[in-house]
């Protein structure tokens, strides 16, 4: 079907593109694209490809609007926090074209429907910011044979990448075959991210899905792009297949989605060998009341002590703690928490190589005290 009239004029400055045109455009309306997750990559990333004019547009995300996602996750507004992340995107992509179709995934993607969704879809972009969800990703469209638009964020830091094994590229296993363990590396919580960011590299990846919808250019097949924002310095390497890969390779170990493959998260329960380290809110609340002399220690930094902390709190950031952990007591239990339990199981490993036998992290940090001991305390 040819482009109506109001398509012609509302699409003009793509009409005048020699490489897109008329069948560029049609192409577009044609096409399809998933986003996952509605967050720093996926807010631009969705806002661009609704105002390209893509037909239709899968929205896969379960979290809810939170006050400090609006430093960087530009789809959703004050109004929006508290609510779904998906009803908050849907009203601003449907204010934005209302000629697309909006199809929205409020489980998110998971091992059991990942493979059936993006069956459902020309292009797959990632916008998640965990490691588990981007293997699953990673290794769904490849068994779907979807070409799969991968960016990531590390502080001032971007990754952009299209893995398509179908058409001879490497996949994100040919980079990094394994998962890393859970404190191996920061997440964006802990770690912090720069704003606009996020809209750089969402853009870039819609462009890519853009590109990839329309046969044109050269998309970053086999080439990774990094960007250093704080110096304005890019560079593109160079990546290819791994003939060693445990997905795409010539003897794969991965042949289906296996929920094992993907359990981690940066909140993660605890597993056997690390059952007497962690603890959780409700055990910890029942500690420091049982225990009068029981020292909680804050890790965290001193503005977000700022924030909240709990009441009866030492602040200790876990960078000056080798300095300063002299003076805690070895006989008296010994609660450490931070945002979510990354820095404070740092902390405590650190710790009980020091004697601390008692020490112990708190399982999601303040961030899981607020939810269900002191549901008043500010959250961030
Ligand atoms: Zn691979």
């Amino acid at each position: 079907m040819a482009l109506t009239p109001e398509e012609l004029s509302r699409y003009s400055r793509h009409l005048r593109l020699q490489e897109v045109g008329q069948a560029g455009q049609e192409r577009l309306r044609a096409g399809s694209v998933l986003v996952i997750g509605m967050g720093g990559l996926g807010s631009p990333a969705a806002l661009y490809l609704a105002a390209a004019g893509v037909g239709r547009i899968g929205l896969a995300d379960f979290d809810k609007v939170e006050a400090h996602n609006l430093q960087r996750q530009i789809i959703h507004t004050e109004a929006g926090v508290g609510g779904p992340k998906l009803d908050s995107a849907m009203e601003r992509l449907r204010a934005l074209n209302s000629g697309v179709e909006l199809v929205p995934h409020p489980e998110g993607v998971t091992v059991d429907n990942t493979r059936e969704l993006f069956g459902q879809y020309d292009v797959i972009l990632d916008g998640t910011d965990n490691f588990p969800t981007r293997y699953l990703n990673n290794d769904a469209a490849f068994l779907a044979g979807k070409p799969l638009v991968y960016g990531s964020i590390f502080q001032f830091e971007g990754q952009v990448s299209v893995f398509d094994p179908a058409s001879g590229g490497p996949c994100y296993r040919c980079l990094f075959p394994r998962m890393p363990a859970p404190g191996e590396v920061p997440n964006c919580d802990e770690a912090g991210v720069f704003g606009a960011l996020c809209g750089t590299v969402g853009s870039t990846q819609a462009l890519e899905a853009l590109k990839l919808i329309m046969g044109i250019g050269e998309p970053l097949r086999g080439r990774l792009l990094v960007l250093d924002t704080l110096t304005q310095r890019q560079t593109t390497i160079r990546v290819k297949p791994d003939p060693a890969c445990p997905l795409c390779g010539a003897q794969p170990g991965i042949t289906t989605l296996d929920a094992a493959n993907y359990e981690f998260t940066c909140e993660t329960e605890p597993d056997m060998s690390e059952s007497e380290i962690e603890i959780d809110v409700h055990a910890a609340k029942a500690v420091l009341e049982a225990n009068n002399g029981a020292v909680l220690l804050d890790v965290r930094e001193p503005y977000e002590a700022d924030i909240c902390q709990v009441t009866g709190s030492r602040l200790i950031p876990l960078k000056e703690l080798p300095q300063r952990f002299s003076d805690l007591p070895k006989d008296k239990p010994l609660l450490v928490y931070c945002h979510h339990g990354m820095r404070s199981l740092r902390a405590t490993e650190f710790l009980r190589r020091q004697g601390y036998e008692q020490a112990q992290s708190v399982i999601g940090g303040i961030h899981s005290w607020a939810e269900e001991i002191e549901p008043s305390m500010q959250r961030y």
